[in-house]
């Protein structure tokens, strides 16, 4: 079953616990409108290269199109297309005025020079522009898109408030690099209170590296962290700040005192608190037996399967899903558009109360539905969004 298919499964299995009418989780199951282009780059030899890029433009019955752009060899439309059905869920579990949309270009961006991952960034705004807008559809930052690009972005869009996760000082909002990992930390902390956890992060970017950090910062030991490239492990903790260090010369294996192991080895890795922070597909019916963690938060998105799901679920692993655990980013997102459009800057620690203000009563609302459903949190999540979106489909 492809990525897409899955997440339509998980919509229509939650529709019915929802009890929402048929016709609208129907009209779900689609996106609203796919834009496919091929983007011509004249390459640093002088030659010309075609690029294939999308936007899908899931839904917009709560409001303006929202959701990242992925530069990513292996990007594809069937993960497009997933990705922007999460986003319409994402943004209606946590309550604000966005619909879902994603975009996503196929391309290794490593194996670009800056200034043709700005031209193909550039071309890529001219392809779409038709199609996207501050009050039509607001892109941001996703795997392997920096505040670089999206600074790139708004400036061929010509304005701001087009694409969120600008650099602070270019209209960026303070708080949205580390706001995915922030409300993800929010809500383990909301599960778990005072008690002391041993952590494993599959992925060192933005969401796993901010993660690592907060957890470390407040007394956790993280056992294994790991990249493209592979997994660190240590018992007695690691500290990701020096693993950062490492990190920014190329990959984290190798660094002092740890053994090098496969990012399978890592998932099923002895710990209390698992977080995939990389890719999706990542726990499927192969390992899910396998997994030692109690909780599981996902910060990447889509990153167990439904069969996965449902053995986990068997064995009283608590799963998080991405389109809570990580909806820190979005709702930030919503912040620094809501800040461009009043022309207002927000300080620290008023973005950071207003994400646990609105990311603590969307996992209470989750857990709700949960209870009364007896479902896992994931159909709770589902349900809780599915009667939002309902609302304003039937208007
Ligand atoms: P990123 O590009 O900053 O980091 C991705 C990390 O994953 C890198 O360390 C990379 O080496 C690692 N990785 C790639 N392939 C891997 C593999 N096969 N196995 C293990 N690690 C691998 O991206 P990010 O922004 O941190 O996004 C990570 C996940 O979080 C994605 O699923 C993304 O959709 C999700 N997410 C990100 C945000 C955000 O604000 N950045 C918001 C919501 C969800």
């Amino acid at each position: 079953m492809s990525t897409y298919e899955n997440a339509q499964r998980i919509l229509e299995e939650s529709g019915k616990i929802s009890g929402i009418n048929q016709e609208i989780v129907e009209i779900l199951k689609y996106p609203q409108r796919i834009i496919n282009v091929f983007i011509p780059i004249k390459m640093d030899n002088g030659k010309t290269k075609i690029f294939e890029g999308y936007r899908v433009q899931h839904n917009n019955a709560r409001g303006p199109y929202k959701g990242g752009i992925r530069f990513h060899e292996n990007t594809d439309l069937d993960e497009v297309k997933s990705l922007a059905l999460w986003m319409t869920i994402k943004c209606a579990v946590a309550g604000i005025p966005l619909g879902g949309g994603k975009g996503g270009i196929t391309v290794n961006p490593k194996n670009l020079s800056d200034g043709e991952k700005e031209r193909l960034t550039r071309s890529f705004v001219r392809a779409i522009a038709d199609c996207i807008g501050p009050d039509k559809d607001v892109p941001a930052p996703d795997v392997n898109t920096t505040s670089q690009i999206m600074d790139w972005f708004a400036d061929e869009f010509g304005s701001p408030a087009v694409v969120t996760g600008k650099p602070v000082g270019k209209g960026g909002s303070l708080g949205r690099d580390t706001a995915t990992a922030q409300g993800g930390f929010y809500i383990l902390n909301e599960m778990i209170g005072n008690e002391k956890k041993r952590i494993v992060i599959q992925g060192f970017g933005n969401a796993g590296y901010h993660f690592a950090r907060l957890c470390f910062d407040a007394g956790h030991t993280i056992v294994a962290v790991s990249d493209s490239q592979g997994g660190i492990y240590n018992a007695s903790g690691l500290n990701p700040n020096e693993i950062l260090e490492r990190k920014n010369t190329g990959s984290v294996i190798g660094f002092k005192n740890t053994k090098t192991i496969t990012n399978e080895e890592l998932l099923e890795t002895d710990c209390d608190v698992l977080i995939p922070s990389a890719l999706e597909n990542q726990i499927t019916e192969k390992n899910a037996e396998k997994i030692k963690a109690k909780i599981i938060l996902e910060l990447a998105n889509g990153p167990i399967t439904p069969n996965a799901d449902r053995i986990l679920w068997n064995r009283d692993v608590e799963v998080v899903p991405d389109v809570l655990a990580n909806s820190g980013g979005v709702i930030v997102s919503y912040f620094e558009w809501l800040q461009n459009k009043s022309g207002e800057s927000w300080n620290l620690e008023k973005v950071q109360g207003e994400l646990k203000n609105t990311i603590i009563p969307a996992y209470k609302s989750m857990l709700a539905e949960k209870e009364i459903n007896a479902v896992n949190m994931r159909t709770g999540a589902y349900v809780v969004a599915l009667k939002r979106l309902a609302e304003k489909i039937k208007i």
